[in-house]
């Protein structure tokens, strides 16, 4: 682990709740609101030098949770580009194929201009593309069958889209809340 990981920080009972930056995890330890960890792999954030010339230095877990509930209760993670193409494993949804980044866009299903919601249910990742020939049209006008059904990502699912760096111990605590979709999708 290096100081480029963060720390899973969960509700007491488990459910995820964000990413920490070791700074801020410390603050957590160091204010007793840790309720129970998990990780072997801990990391040493080292400190400023006491008056004998000695380094502080805190052992943080990889996955902590603190008091308090997670909010599990109409979680809606807000839809961004970046989480929509890893969502959809920056794979076009209309003609398969995987693209960088910049050569995808937010194609809504039920076009916008047409009453469509920009919601996580109603977008896929396309290629410009496609996205250009699909026009205000649907995908049964366009000719254009989705190779996924998209959904909206649940907590467990979110937390795994928001962040590059997953610890092997983390990814194993998650995968736990991930659906099947989010698995073979
Ligand atoms: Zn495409």
């Amino acid at each position: 682990m290096t100081s480029r990981h963060l720390i899973l920080r969960l509700g007491h009972c488990g459910t995820p709740i964000q990413w920490l930056t070791p700074a801020c995890a410390a603050i957590l330890v160091v204010k007793s609101q840790v309720v129970w960890s998990l990780g072997d792999n801990t990391l040493t954030l080292r400190g400023g030098r006491n008056s004998n010339g000695q380094r502080s230095q805190l052992a943080l877990p990889t996955i902590m949770a603190t008091q308090g509930a997670a909010r599990t209760q109409g979680f809606s993670p807000a839809l961004n580009n970046a989480l929509l193409f890893r969502r959809d494993r920056f794979i076009c949804l209309y003609c398969g194929k995987r693209f960088a980044a910049g050569e995808l866009s937010r194609d809504h299903i039920m076009p916008r201009a047409r009453g469509g919601a920009d919601t996580w249910e109603n977008v896929v990742t396309a290629c410009k593309r496609c996205n250009h020939h699909k026009a205000c049209r649907t995908p049964e006008e366009a000719r254009m069958p989705l190779l996924a059904v998209p959904y909206k990502p649940n907590i467990f699912e979110f937390t795994v889209l928001a962040n590059h760096r997953i610890l092997a111990n983390q990814m194993a605590f998650l995968s736990r809340g991930l659906s099947e979709r989010f698995r073979t999708s």
